[in-house]
């Protein structure tokens, strides 16, 4: 995907089979919405994106790393497939300059460190949500983390930027914060030529959400004011020359909010 002068590529670490248990625990319609099939499974990417803007190299999102995690309700993340993606895309790790994680749930700092906790990374600086460090690297919500990821991140094995809030990245790329799913979560904006792409990460779930406005993650950290952040990235996917997509959205295909005076759709 181009974005004026900016190339965008989503590429995938491995699969997150959910279920609908994943964000209700209300009824479920017979046969379940999408992403969900007649069976009741989802088979949803772990998402990634490089994007490549003047002599940067962004990463987006480190995936789950080399793991399987075993869900409840009979759901489970497999990982493993970043490195050979980068490198399908003429890319090595040496030369991402930028990760930028929207926040510091596993499936998403994956393959920031290895098994020692040394940088995968070397010459990458790793931006995240300050409030995402607070709560997981040294919060309540430290139990979260690989022990490799946590040690990678208190011995200081990354050129780590938490951010507060918004903030510019690289040229046409920037970072808002959409809070809720977790502390510190941010929303990644891609704009050049007049056209934007946000990366809402996993501030929105699956476009599903936007017609069953009460159905929210599991791993939401705070459902309510992940609910505010939500109805604010539909509002902008709504915005004219926008769209966007999320880390778990099927395909990882981007797609658009539209609206008549009685719904909002997303295609
Ligand atoms: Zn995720």
């Amino acid at each position: 995907m181009r974005i004026g002068d900016l190339d965008l590529l989503p590429m995938s670490d491995g699969t997150f089979v959910a279920r609908p248990a994943y964000l209700t625990r209300g009824p479920v319609p017979d046969p379940p919405p999408a992403p969900f099939g007649p069976d009741g499974v989802a088979w949803l990417p772990i998402g990634c994106f490089l994007i490549r803007t003047g002599d940067r190299v962004v990463l987006v999102d480190a995936g789950l790393g080399p793991a399987l995690t075993q869900l409840p309700d009979g759901m489970s993340l497999v990982g493993g497939q970043l490195p050979t993606a980068l490198l399908a895309s003429g890319t090595l790790p040496g030369d991402v300059t930028d990760l930028v994680c929207t926040h510091l749930h596993s499936d998403h700092v994956g393959w920031l460190f290895d098994r020692d906790g040394r940088t995968v990374f070397p010459a990458a600086t790793v931006w995240f949500g300050a409030a995402d460090g607070a709560h997981f690297v040294d919060g309540d919500g430290a139990g979260e983390l690989a022990d490799h990821v946590r040690a990678g991140f208190r011995d200081g094995a990354t050129d780590a930027k938490p951010v507060d809030g918004d903030h510019t990245v690289a040229p046409g790329v920037d970072v808002v914060a959409t809070p809720g799913h977790t502390p510190g979560h941010l929303a990644v904006v891609v704009s050049g030529g007049g056209h934007r792409a946000i990366l809402a990460g996993d501030a929105i779930t699956a476009p599903v959400q936007l017609a069953e406005p009460s159905w929210h993650s599991f791993g939401d950290v705070d459902p309510d004011q992940a609910g505010r952040s939500r109805e604010w990235l539909w509002e902008e996917l709504a915005r004219p020359h926008t769209t966007g997509t999320g880390a778990h959205f099927p395909e990882l295909r981007f797609g658009r909010v539209t609206s008549s005076s009685s719904s909002r759709t997303w295609r």
